[in-house]
């Protein structure tokens, strides 16, 4: 049911689960998952002038400008694998780059077909982030700069799922329980068929 080509969007706090569970999805659904977060630390870590460019704005938790970060998703979706559809996990996270998608997408004949929003409360946000700090060392995951990109998410981003919803493309699934148990109420909520693969 699942295996059509799907282009999706992942909407979420950070620390709600959208890595995790892009990567379970990416699995069951045969689909790439493309993260810019992901993108701009290997770009951060090979010390590209990107990378350098970026390195201070992700440390303080605030948003890489939108033309760094549209650059560096066009090219990925140039590549083959994503013709079979995607994963967008971290990207839209304002208007502006929501409307830069959307043309981009259009340009190319291929609309995002579903927005899935995790839905995960606050105090869960912070436990969440606080292990993956002790697990993964990031440097965006300080208490300073989790409250810097909580308050940037629920500024910039929110409007975004707004967004969506106005599309009738939204979709809000509780992000709180077992992995599994949240890639499937994932699943369940993806539209069935393939609306958009003809
Ligand atoms: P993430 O892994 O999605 O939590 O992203 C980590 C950091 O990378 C964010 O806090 C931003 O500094 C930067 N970043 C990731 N995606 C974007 C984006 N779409 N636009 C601007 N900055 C981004």
């Amino acid at each position: 049911r699942h295996r059509s080509i799907m282009r999706l969007v992942l909407l979420g706090a950070p620390g709600s689960g959208k890595g995790t569970q892009a990567d379970l999805l990416k699995a069951e659904l045969g689909i790439p998952h493309i993260s810019t977060g992901d993108l701009l630390r290997a770009a951060v870590r090979a010390g590209t002038p990107l990378g350098l460019k970026a390195k201070a704005v992700m440390e303080a938790g605030q948003l890489v400008s939108d033309e760094i970060v549209l650059g560096m998703l066009e090219e990925r979706l140039a590549q083959a694998d994503a013709a079979a559809g995607f994963i967008l996990d971290g990207y839209p996270r304002n208007l502006a780059q929501c409307a830069a998608l959307e043309t981009l997408l259009a340009r190319l004949g291929q609309p995002i077909d579903v927005a899935i929003k995790l839905e995960v409360p606050s105090e869960l946000i912070v436990e969440r982030i606080a292990g993956r700090a002790a697990e993964q060392g990031r440097k965006d995951d300080t208490p300073e700069t989790v409250r810097e990109r909580l308050r940037v998410y629920a500024e910039q981003t929110e409007p975004v799922a707004g967004h969506f919803a106005q599309l009738g493309k939204l979709r809000v699934v509780d992000g709180v329980g077992e992995l599994a148990e949240v890639s499937q109420r994932i699943l369940g909520a993806l539209p069935a068929g393939a609306p958009s693969a003809a």
